[in-house]
This record gives structure tokens, C-alpha cells and sequence, in this order.
């Protein structure tokens, strides 16, 4: 009988659990989770901090959902080691879980502003349900937070600014918002949204140090031009570190995450890894690449379980992510990786609509939908197909896509 350990129960541990399960009836299959929860929908718990949903909907299995598909759930337990040579993993009691097959789930954690005092009370970031019920409290009691990080999860504490009627100064060091992703046209559809709900973009700017009260409370940050904005909380969203500290000695390749090829197989037989915490072949783009989103880890855990189970490279991950934000009045979509390529084509619509997309030699690798989406599964598609479409941007841009106007696609 195999015997599968998993290490973290997020969306990518959990659904190779659940398909291990299905691919192995008779195995044995462990997961550990240093949460004190089992598997809880992550895109949601900003709803929650947001003050717009209760707990319950966000929870997404029962201790009752591993009882009976006979996974050995332990909560509440980091591990911090893993021995590939004995093929065991310790946990922080001390304890070793024996594994013929280890999957490595383990994702990101928020990355600390490297300044004075970023560890006060009163900063938050954003990972987990525990989080979002902190985040919430200090929400509903507050008049004015700052946020600090332009990226797609800073602008959650943006929106919980607006939902909870906080008056909000975002912090960001370049002059925009995802200045990787979006131009300056788009993303002032994003400020104007943000402006909307209450929370003032402030540009070239960022912290350089919290102020703190009498009892360590953070009362303002100061940015780099001694500029002073007043809060009740923080909200810092900087990037992820990944969990990946209790692998030093196991002999399993890191860069920035763990190093995985499209079978989600480390360099080590019998070591897979999936979800945040890879760097991933991907067949679409032709090289390494990493992608935090909740879709595509669900995908990754699957995936690497079919593997796992086969013993074999059975099935390789092919996937275009998809990230939506859909706080203001207009949809945004990012889809794929809109921050790389080596060209890209871009045009506003009107004063909410806004397309951007990404190529590389030729082919479409991202890209960015604002206002209206509808084009998005033509462009996924063209993404598949992995098709030159770079000299035909005039028919991408339409405002309503016709894949029949494009030129026949040339034989590679
Ligand atoms: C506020 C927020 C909003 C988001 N919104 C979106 C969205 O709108 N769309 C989207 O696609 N994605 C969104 N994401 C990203 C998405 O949630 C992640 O990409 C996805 O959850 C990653 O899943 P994972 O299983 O790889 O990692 P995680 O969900 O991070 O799970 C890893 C688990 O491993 C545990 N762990 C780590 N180290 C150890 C250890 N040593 N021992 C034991 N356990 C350990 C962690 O505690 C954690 O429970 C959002 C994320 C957040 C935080």
C-alpha cells in the first residue's frame, strides 16, 4: 500500500487528496496543515473582511470530508523537515510520517515590509481566514487605514476600505497601480474606482517607516518624501515568501519556490510540489514560470496527484490562469502572464474599458480585460492553440472579437 504525505491544505493540497483518493482507493494518504482549519475558499475571505459574508460559505470541507474518504488529517502541525534520503517528514512535535510519495503544498506567506516597526500592532496582512477575521475587526472599528502594495492583493484592502467606509490612502511607489501589467490609460480606470469607494491613490510613494502609539499601536507611516498619513490599521500586501524554509538540506531544487516540471515532479524522485509554491515548466510559454492564482493550484494539486498515483508522467499541466477583481462597478480579468512577453498592443474603450495583450514570439501569453470580459475565452483559446496572432492586434482589439477575421494560422 503507497503512502502519500501532503504538506498543506490550501486548494492545491487538498484536491490531491481528493484525487489520490480517487486514483488510489487502498492507499494511504496523510495531509498536514499548520492551519487550525481544514480547507477554506481563500478568494472569498475578503468578502468576509470585506463585512459581506459570514463565515460559514467560506469554508469549503469538514474534518468530516477527510474522516470519510479515510485521509488522516492533522491540523494545526508545521512540519520542519523533510528527510529525503529516510523519506520521512518531522513535525514540530517531533513526530516522522513515513512516505512513498510526497507532495509539497505549501504556498506563500505575506512578505514584512523590511522598515521600523512593520511588525506593530495594528498592520495587517492578508493570507489566511484568521487574517480576514482580524482584518475585519480592526475594519469595523476604524476611521482611516493606509494600504501599501499595488498588486492584485492590495487592492483587496482597498475594498475593504470602501465596503466598511474607511477613508483609505494607498500608498504606491511607482505612478500607478500593477504599473507591470497596466498602463497608465488603464490603470487610472483603476484609481478612478478606487477614488470611488473612498481610498486616494498617493503615487511615488510607499513607506519608510510606521509611527507607533504608547502601546506599539501603529498610528501613522511615513513615506519616503516625510510625508505623514495618519491610520488606525495598515494594510501591507508586498509580495509572497515562500514556505519553503523546512526544505533546506533536503536536496530538492528551489529558485524563489520549488522548481517543478510540467508533471509537477521535483528533481527528486517520488517529491512533488504544486500550487503558489512553484516554478512550473509551462507548455504554453515554453519556460519556468510561477502563478498565484486559485484555479491553476487547483489544477497543479490534480494534476501532480494523476502522477503520483500513476507512478509515471501521465499528464502534463496545461493551463491558462485567470485572476478577476470585481469590487468596483466595472470586471477585471488578468489572464495568463500578462507581465511577461516581448511585445504587447493595448487601446481604451471608454472611461471603464480597457483591453491589454501580451505576446511572445508572436503568440499571445496574457494580458489584461477591464470593463468588458467578453473576449477573454477567445483569447484563452488563442492561447492554447498557441497561434501567431501578433501582426493581426487590429482584429484582437476590436471591440467585439471575430476569430474568423484572423488570417488562417500558419503551419509551425
Ligand atoms: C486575500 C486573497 C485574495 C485572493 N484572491 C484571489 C482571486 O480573486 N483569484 C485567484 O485566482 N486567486 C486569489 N488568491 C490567490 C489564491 O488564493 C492562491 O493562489 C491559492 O489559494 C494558492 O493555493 P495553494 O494551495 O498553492 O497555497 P495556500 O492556499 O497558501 O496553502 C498552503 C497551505 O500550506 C500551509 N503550510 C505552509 N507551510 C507549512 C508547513 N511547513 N507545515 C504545514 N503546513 C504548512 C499554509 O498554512 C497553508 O494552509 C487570493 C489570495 C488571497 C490571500
Amino acid at each position: 500500500m503507497t503512502q502519500y504525505v501532503i504538506i498543506g491544505d490550501g486548494i492545491s493540497g487538498s484536491s490531491a487528496a481528493e484525487t489520490l483518493r480517487e486514483e488510489d482507493p487502498d492507499a494511504d494518504i496523510t495531509v498536514i496543515t499548520d492551519e487550525g482549519e481544514p480547507l477554506y475558499n481563500r478568494i472569498l475571505i475578503k468578502e468576509h473582511a470585506k463585512g459581506k459574508l459570514p463565515e460559514a460559505p467560506i469554508s469549503i470541507h469538514d474534518e468530516e470530508w477527510y474522516d470519510e474518504r479515510d485521509i488522516d488529517l492533522s491540523l494545526n502541525t508545521h512540519v520542519t523537515s523533510v528527510d529525503t534520503d529516510a523519506k520521512t517528514v518531522r513535525t514540530h512535535e517531533g513526530e516522522d510520517h513515513e512516505y512513498d510519495k510526497l507532495l509539497i503544498a505549501t504556498g506563500g506567506t505575506p512578505t514584512q515590509l523590511p522598515v521600523e516597526n512593520s511588525d506593530a500592532d495594528g498592520i495587517h496582512h492578508f493570507w489566511t481566514f484568521q487574517d480576514a477575521r482580524r482584518i475585519r475587526e480592526a475594519a469595523e472599528n476604524s476611521e482611516q487605514a493606509v494600504i501599501v502594495g499595488a498588486g492584485l492583493l492590495g487592492i483587496d484592502f482597498a475594498a475593504v476600505c470602501g465596503a466598511q467606509g474607511i477613508e483609505g490612502k494607498y500608498l504606491m511607489r511607482g505612478d500607478r497601480w500593477w504599473r507591470y501589467a497596466l498602463s497608465a490609460d488603464g490603470a487610472e480606470i483603476m484609481h478612478e474606482g478606487m477614488r470611488e469607494k473612498g481610498v486616494e491613490p498617493v503615487f511615488d510613494s510607499g513607506v519608510d517607516r510606521f509611527e507607533v502609539d504608547d502601546d506599539g499601536h501603529v498610528e501613522a507611516a511615513v513615506d519616503p518624501n516625510g510625508e505623514r498619513f495618519e491610520c488606525d490599521w495598515a494594510g501591507v500586501a508586498i509580495g509572497l515568501t515562500f514556505n519553503t524554509e523546512f526544505l533546506r538540506g533536503s536536496g530538492i531544487e528551489r529558485d524563489n519556490g520549488i522548481v517543478v516540471d510540467e508533471y509537477m515532479q521535483t528533481n527528486l524522485e517520488d517529491v512533488y510540489a504544486a500550487g503558489d509554491i512553484t516554478r512550473f515548466y509551462d507548455v504554453l510559454l515554453g519556460e519556468q514560470a510561477q502563478n498565484g492564482s486559485w484555479g491553476s493550484a487547483k489544477e497543479q494539486g490534480r494534476v501532480a496527484a494523476v502522477n503520483m498515483a500513476a507512478d509515471a508522467e501521465e499528464e502534463e499541466f496545461e493551463w491558462v490562469s485567470s485572476y478577476s477583481i470585481t469590487h468596483f462597478d466595472f470586471p477585471f480579468l488578468s489572464f495568463g502572464h500578462p507581465t511577461l512577453g516581448d511585445e504587447h498592443v493595448e487601446r481604451k474603450y471608454s472611461d471603464t474599458e480597457w483591453r491589454r495583450i501580451a505576446f511572445k514570439d508572436g503568440k499571445i501569453v496574457g494580458g489584461v480585460l477591464i470593463g468588458d470580459l467578453s473576449p477573454q475565452s477567445k483569447f484563452k483559446q488563442l492561447m492554447r492553440e498557441q497561434r501567431v496572432v501578433a501582426d493581426q492586434a487590429e482584429v484582437l482589439l476590436e471591440q467585439s472579437v471575430d476569430l474568423d477575421e484572423l488570417a488562417p494560422a500558419q503551419e509551425q
